[in-house]
């Protein structure tokens, strides 16, 4: 297989839709061929890219006006056509009577499609929450809350050390109440995390941090998801999502804590 031919498959290898033996073949090649693996990782960046929902718009209004503009007009506001020869060669081919209706409904169909996700579909903040919640849950749940135990955050910030391309800040705040517990790696909105683990008396909170300010400004709010606090803010450029069964004021407490550091 050249190069050419690996370029037209690759876009099914993709999306699985090669047989065995073809999958096989480009697999082979992009595998050997540095042209093309970068071709590939391209791709396959771009196809994640698509799916983020920061890509969704919603169709503007004049967007729309054209459409409709675009679209034959009902029937009822034309004269009635006469069918004679000389009027079908002026107006051109004569469009049966169902199409013309037809055809604004499946152009209304799809709008609505590729305006619902948008108005209807939860937001990168909601789904975000969505996702720290549920690995928090996970956490507590599969005896998996921490990779690293210790209340030594010199012990606890190195061990992150080439897990991650990034270092997140740790600090115990013992003093204060909120203990350093450990930390582990986890996987939210697509990329491996840190999570750092303190507890306030029986209570246990997740700190999930990754850098960037993420989908927001940095704007700080809590909210209450499936019965848990969620906490979102920027800490020395990370984007920070806190989750725990504790009450508002104590996790906003500890908010500050995590605030005043950075
Ligand atoms: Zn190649």
């Amino acid at each position: 297989m050249d190069c050419d031919d690996a370029r037209v498959l690759m876009h099914g290898h993709l999306d699985g839709e090669l047989d065995l033996a073809a999958d096989l073949e480009v697999q082979r090649h992009i595998e050997e061929c540095p042209r093309c693996v970068s071709e590939y990782a391209a791709l396959r960046a771009m196809r994640t890219r698509l799916r983020d929902e920061e890509f969704r718009f919603e169709v503007p209004p004049a967007l729309r006006e054209k459409i409709r503009h675009a679209i034959p007009a009902s029937p009822r506001s034309r004269p009635a056509p006469q069918r004679s020869g000389a009027y079908q060669a002026q107006r051109g081919p004569w469009i049966p009577r169902a199409i013309r209706f037809a055809l604004p409904m499946a152009i209304g169909a799809m709008l609505a499609l590729i305006i619902a996700p948008h108005t209807t579909g939860p937001s990168v903040d909601q789904r975000l929450a969505g996702e720290v919640v549920a690995s928090h849950v996970r956490s507590l749940m599969a005896t998996h809350l921490m990779d690293v135990a210790s209340t030594d955050q010199h012990t606890v910030k190195p061990w992150f050390n080439g897990k991650l391309d990034f270092s997140p800040p740790v600090t115990d705040f013992a003093k204060d109440g909120f203990p350093l517990m450990g930390g582990r790696l986890d996987y939210i909105d697509g990329r491996p995390v840190a999570a750092l683990v303190y507890q306030h008396g029986k209570h246990v909170i997740n700190v999930f941090m990754w850098p960037g300010a993420g989908a927001t400004t940095g704007a700080e709010r809590i909210e209450t998801e499936h019965g848990y606090n969620v906490e979102q803010l920027i800490v020395v450029g990370m984007n920070c999502w806190l989750v725990s069964d504790l009450n508002r004021q104590e996790l906003d407490k500890f908010a500050g804590l995590l605030r005043a550091r950075g």
